[in-house]
């Protein structure tokens, strides 16, 4: 469902080329909830954000869902990363607007007919456990109904990939696990599959059928999560 090949990424400074990633290949099944771990540095960032070219790679190929985006002109790269959802530390809602608009916002700029938006917005938020909060304001909100905000704003507009960025690392453990419970729930119920970036070994222990180790810009290490954390 995603596979980065060769991926390269290099940051050119005055007098020094940072290559925060460097030839990094690997592929995310369809359905499948993936990790990347690795320390402050190691290059996660930069991996995640190629794969909806927010960063685009120096050198190597992005395929999501069978299509290549590298070279794809910007309008069809806007097309193709409709399918492709997003999430963060900070979840990155709009603040002047309620639950409701946030989540409506992307459906409001596909001109969405009114009623279907109504439905559409109710059964996300629903989905998500928020149906008491259509109209408050995200600075009423805790850490985790935020964030929770953030993922049916993301499914709004169907997205067959879901990328984590640090999702729940501004969170504390316990509403940390029901966000990565409700993740799985997303995957297995609406199968979509996950790539999510973690510094936190639980993380990756609660939800990934797979992982990758990340070091230095380079994947050290990658399989099954039992594989690799039975290692003495
Ligand atoms: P992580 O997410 O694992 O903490 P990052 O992907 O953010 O790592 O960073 C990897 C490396 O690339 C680091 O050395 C970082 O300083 C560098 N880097 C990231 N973004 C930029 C940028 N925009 N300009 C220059 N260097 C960057
Ligand atoms: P940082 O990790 O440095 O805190 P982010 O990478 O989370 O910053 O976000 C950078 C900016 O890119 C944000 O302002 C965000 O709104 C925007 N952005 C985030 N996700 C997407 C996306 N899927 N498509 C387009 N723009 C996005």
């Amino acid at each position: 469902m995603i596979e980065l090949r060769n991926i390269t990424k290099k940051f050119y400074q005055k007098t020094k080329a940072i290559t925060a990633l460097s030839d990094v290949t690997l592929t995310v099944p369809e359905g499948k909830i993936f990790g990347v771990i690795g320390a402050s540095g190691a290059g996660k960032s930069t991996l995640i954000r190629c794969v909806n070219l927010l960063e685009k790679p120096t050198s190597g190929e992005v395929i999501v869902d069978g299509q290549n985006l590298i070279n794809l002109s910007s309008k069809e790269l806007a097309k193709a990363r409709r399918h492709i959802g997003m999430i963060f530390q900070h979840f990155n809602l709009l603040s002047s607007r309620t639950v409701f608009e946030n989540v409506a916002f992307s459906l409001e700029l596909d001109h969405t007919p009114k009623q279907e938006i109504q439905k559409r917005v109710s059964d996300l938020l629903s989905l998500v456990g928020l149906d008491e909060k259509h109209h408050d304001y995200p600075v009423n909100l805790s850490g985790g109904q935020k964030q929770r905000v953030a993922i049916a704003r993301t499914l709004a507009s169907n997205p067959k990939v879901l990328l984590c960025d640090e999702a729940t690392s501004a969170l504390d453990p316990a509403t940390t696990k029901s966000i990565l419970a409700l993740l799985k729930d997303i995957n297995k119920r609406l199968n979509i599959t996950i790539l999510l970036i973690t510094h936190e070994m639980d993380v990756v222990k609660d939800i990934c059928d797979e992982v990758a180790v990340i070091s230095e810009g380079q994947l050290i290490e990658q399989g099954a999560v039992s594989e690799i954390f039975s290692h003495p």
